[in-house]
């Protein structure tokens, strides 16, 4: 079994597309090694490892020690230099590589291979033992910390420690006799914690390290992250050994990340960061402030420090080539980790990288434009629900704003929250309903759960390539990062700038576009939603085969789902309109009525009302479908709670207040969402319904002497049996025949039912001879298939999914296997009879992407969704049809 792969040294074992089996780290740096980039040589050891060490008791293949030691072989022979060698020591880093990148675990060890003597050989032959002891101490307190489990503040203490007795501020201003000092108070410090030293033997620090990766795979951070990000735990980490580079041995060394295309706005500019001579945690880990690769980037952050364009021009060059050959041969934005030893580049690590959803957007489009994509392919590359963040407000240009600091603009959008100081209490603020801004010097991968929980993150430290700016990025969380002006007091729990000082709980905005750091909440508009995003929504619009319809009944969201794209209201819900305070009284008093007379008189009063909703809703829609639904909640929804407002109805109703109490009393049910609701209402109380179908029809007629005429599609909810269907489509012709006598207006217009019961999926076929039009109602369907009330089931659902019975809420996903079956049933059973019937769905599941997945295979028509899902639906459709 082959269980360790080489790259780089000689022969190249790996490509790009056996990430599963290298891990995407190991994966890509084979691929470059293939494409004759400068990668270090090395090797990476399978995720089938890890499958085996934690089935077999953490123990090892026992062929992998014999394939180990010929990589390193191979890679000693490479470089010239031997692992362990006193004169020319072979050093190695060892990460970690899952198929997914995966902040939570173990990342790096680099200079492995350094001991007290190897330490004293590099000295000699680099001719800098400032660099070389440098170099030991580093490798100490990163193996203590990540292998040996080694708090690293120890380490930080000995360093201030030396620092202070020499009168030192900066870690470069330390001799090589002060790093030797730092070391022995280093390997003290790992004694007196561990009770043993620190390992001298190379070979046992290899296997240390490649015994933390594989563990770190289990580890709480690890976990977490896995759960957040739907990875299963059975993929594994790989393990990649890698020959090192020194970005750290002087003036012509530099460390760097970069993105080919800038990963906040998408522009199609090399993007970076880099340090003259440091070494790679340097860039990320805020320490020193990054300096920009180019010119432009430099000037657009309004930096002062010089770019490596200026500093290294051809270095910079040979990168930028680079650039172009990883984006031509990905076809997509890479996010890319380089070195320059001594003037020579190596690449170290290319990944497609993180994005803003508007710079996913942007760089789909433009890739397209470029042809290294096509138009299908710029489609599938933009996650439906990415689109959320484009969709939603960003401050508004108008309001007053106090600006405290700037920072940079990490991740865009707008956030406002009270300012909290620790992951664990944004998590605990964000559960009791408030938004939060998680406020930090900087973030680590322990902070994800508070991220997660935050509406933004603002970091005082660290740039657009810190973990914070990468992490809000790929949660599309508002982000600024390195506002160096804030300072933050954790004992305080205050954030001082200058004169101000905002305390824990105090309300700050920030704005991840700008970078802008404000006092007070500030008020925001709504987004533009032309450019790239109209583009490419455009492509997506004629490639999918559903229509997008919205779940609409006010005119501003009519208006609101229109400028999103929807091409018609798939559901009206008419009842909401009752609510509305104008007409609850006259809804009271008819619900409160003793006979059939006093109820019409109520509903006399109704009717103008509910045709000039209709009005208004046509005259937006303009000659598009619009499907309206018959009342469906129970009626004592619209019963007053208050004693006063019971006396309320009371006077208005011509009655007492304890009529009206008796009535609440005797509507009362002990299982409403299963009782006296739906079509069950039109049964009993048929003048109902005829009032609003007359609503409707003048409603229809009056709009079509405007010359937009509508097709008005009535739908009567919560049918279990045809003759229930029959009966009310009687109601409806009637009042359809009544209006176009009295207007002498021709009515078009479509009489349909909503599937939401399994019984009515069960017997499509008979209702679909009275029905024109079905629309699945899944929030009912979904209730009733599996008994569980949609208002109750938040108190056990989360444990069904912890526990793996169910994987996603059914009401937010649809079951595919169940409510998914009984839809294609319903559809299948009703398109026998009436072939051409219309069918769509109006529950929840019409603007979540998976369920419209299923949309698409059952073969609906369109799907319907709240307004601000419509792009999301309708990029989730040509997906589904792709
Ligand atoms: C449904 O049940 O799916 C539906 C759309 O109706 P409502 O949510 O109003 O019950
Ligand atoms: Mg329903």
């Amino acid at each position: 079994n082959k269980w360790v792969y080489s790259f780089g040294a000689g022969k190249t074992e790996g490509r790009a597309d056996m990430k599963n089996l290298l891990g995407g780290k190991g994966a890509n740096l084979a691929e470059m090694a293939n494409l004759g980039l400068p990668v270090p040589p090395g090797f990476t050891i399978t995720t089938e490892v890890c499958t085996y060490f934690y089935a077999n008791g953490k123990s090892y293949p026992p062929e992998l020690k014999d394939q180990v030691a010929a990589a390193l072989a191979a890679i000693e022979e490479a470089m010239g230099a031997r692992f362990g060698d006193p004169a020319n020591p072979l050093l190695v880093s060892v990460r970690s590589g899952a198929r997914a990148s995966m902040p939570g675990m173990m990342d790096t060890v680099l200079n492995l291979g350094l001991n007290d003597i190897t330490a004293q050989g590099l000295a000699k032959r680099s001719g800098d033992s400032r660099f070389a002891f440098d170099s030991y101490r580093r490798f100490i307190q990163m193996y203590s910390n990540v292998v040996l489990d080694v708090d690293h503040h120890h380490f930080e203490d000995i360093l201030e420690n030396v620092k202070r007795d020499r009168n030192l501020t900066l870690d470069t201003e330390l001799s090589a006799d002060d790093w030797q000092t730092v070391i022995k108070g280093y390997k003290k410090v790992v004694e007196d914690e561990l009770g043993r030293p620190f390992p001298q033997d190379p070979e046992e620090q290899l296997w240390g390290a490649i015994g933390a990766v594989f563990g770190s795979w289990m580890n709480a951070r690890a976990n977490t992250y896995r759960r957040l990000h739907d990875i299963p735990a059975s993929w594994g980490t790989a393990v990649n050994v890698q020959s090192m580079v020194f970005g750290n041995m002087g003036d012509d060394c530099a460390t760097g990340v970069a993105f080919t295309r800038n990963p906040s706005t998408g522009e199609n500019a090399f993007y970076g960061e880099y340090l003259v001579n440091a070494q790679g945690e340097d860039v990320v880990a805020g320490i020193r402030t990054p300096q920009h690769l180019t010119i432009a980037g430099k000037q657009a952050n309004h930096s002062d420090l010089p770019a490596m364009e200026e500093v290294m021009p051809e270095v910079f060059h040979q990168l930028d080539a680079v650039r172009l050959k990883l984006e031509r041969h990905y076809r997509d934005m890479q996010d890319i980790e380089f070195t320059v030893q001594q003037g020579t580049l190596f690449m170290l690590q290319t990944r497609t990288g993180k994005r803003t959803a508007p710079a996913a957007l942007r760089i789909a489009v433009d890739m397209a434009t470029e042809g290294l994509i096509d138009r299908t392919e710029a489609v599938k590359r933009i996650d439906p629900a990415s689109l959320d963040q484009l969709l939603h407000p960003t401050l508004d240009p108008k309001a007053e704003r106090t600006v405290i600091a700037k920072g940079l603009p990490a991740s865009p959008g707008a956030a406002s929250g009270k300012v909290i100081f620790t992951a664990d209490e944004a998590e605990a603020q964000a559960a009791l309903g408030e938004a939060v801004i998680l406020c930090r010097v900087e973030t680590s991968p322990e902070d994800i759960h508070g991220m997660h929980a935050a509406q933004g993150i603002l970091t005082t430290r660290g740039g657009m390539t810190s973990h914070a700016a990468v992490v809000a990025r790929g949660m599309g969380r508002a982000c600024v990062s390195g506002a160096g002006e804030l300072r933050i007091d954790h004992k305080a729990k205050t954030i001082m700038v200058r004169n101000v000082t905002v305390k824990e709980g105090d309300l700050i905005t920030i704005d991840g576009s700008t970078g802008e750091v404000m006092l007070g909440a500030v008020p925001t508009i709504q987004p533009e939603l032309s450019g790239d995003f109209a583009t490419l929504m455009g492509w997506a619009d004629g490639l999918r085969r559903m229509k997008v319809r919205t779940n609409a009944e006010t005119p501003l969201d009519a208006r609101t789902a229109r400028k999103f794209g929807a091409e018609g209201i798939g559901l009206c819900r008419t009842e909401h309109m009752f609510f509305d305070p104008a007409r609850i009284l006259a809804v009271r008093e008819m619900i409160l009525a003793e006979d059939e007379a006093g109820r019409r008189r109520a509903l006399a009063k109704l009717e103008p009302f509910q045709k000039q909703d209709f009005v208004e809703l046509f005259t937006i829609m303009a000659g598009l479908p619009v499907t309206i639904r018959l009342l469906d909640p129970p009626l004592h929804e619209f019963l007053p709670k208050t004693e006063e407002e019971m006396r309320e109805v009371a006077e208005a109703a011509g009655t007492d207040l304890q009529r009206v109490e008796h009535r609440s009393l005797q509507l009362h049910e002990t299982n409403p969402m299963l009782g006296h609701r739906g079509c069950r209402l039109g049964i009993t109380f048929p003048e109902i319904y005829e009032m609003q179908a007359r609503a409707i029809f003048s409603a229809a007629a009056e709009v079509a002497k405007g010359g937009n005429p509508v097709t008005p599609e009535i739908m009567i909810p919560l049918i279990a049996t045809r003759k229930e269907l029959d009966i009310l489509k009687d109601v409806v012709d009637r009042a359809a025949k009544e209006v176009s006598a009295a207007t002498g207006q021709e009515l078009d217009y479509l009489v349909g039912t909503m599937i939401e019961l399994p019984r009515a999926a069960l017997r499509a076929g008979e209702i679909a001879e009275t029905a024109e039009f079905f629309s699945f109602g899944t929030n009912d369907l979904t209730q009733t298939a599996f008994g569980i009330s949609r208002d109750d089931s938040a108190s056990f659902l989360p444990d069904y999914q912890r526990q793996g019975i169910l994987e996603h809420d059914p009401f937010a996903t649809l079951d595919a296997d169940g409510v998914g079956e009984l839809m294609k049933l319903g559809a299948e059973r009703g398109r026998a009879v009436r072939p051409g019937l219309k069918l769509g769905i109006c529950g929840e599941h019409g603007g979540d992407p998976a369920s419209i997945t299923i949309c698409e295979a059952v073969g609906l028509d369109y799907v319907s969704c709240s307004p601000y899902r419509v792009p999301i639906a309708r990029l989730a459709a040509a997906q589904a049809a792709l």
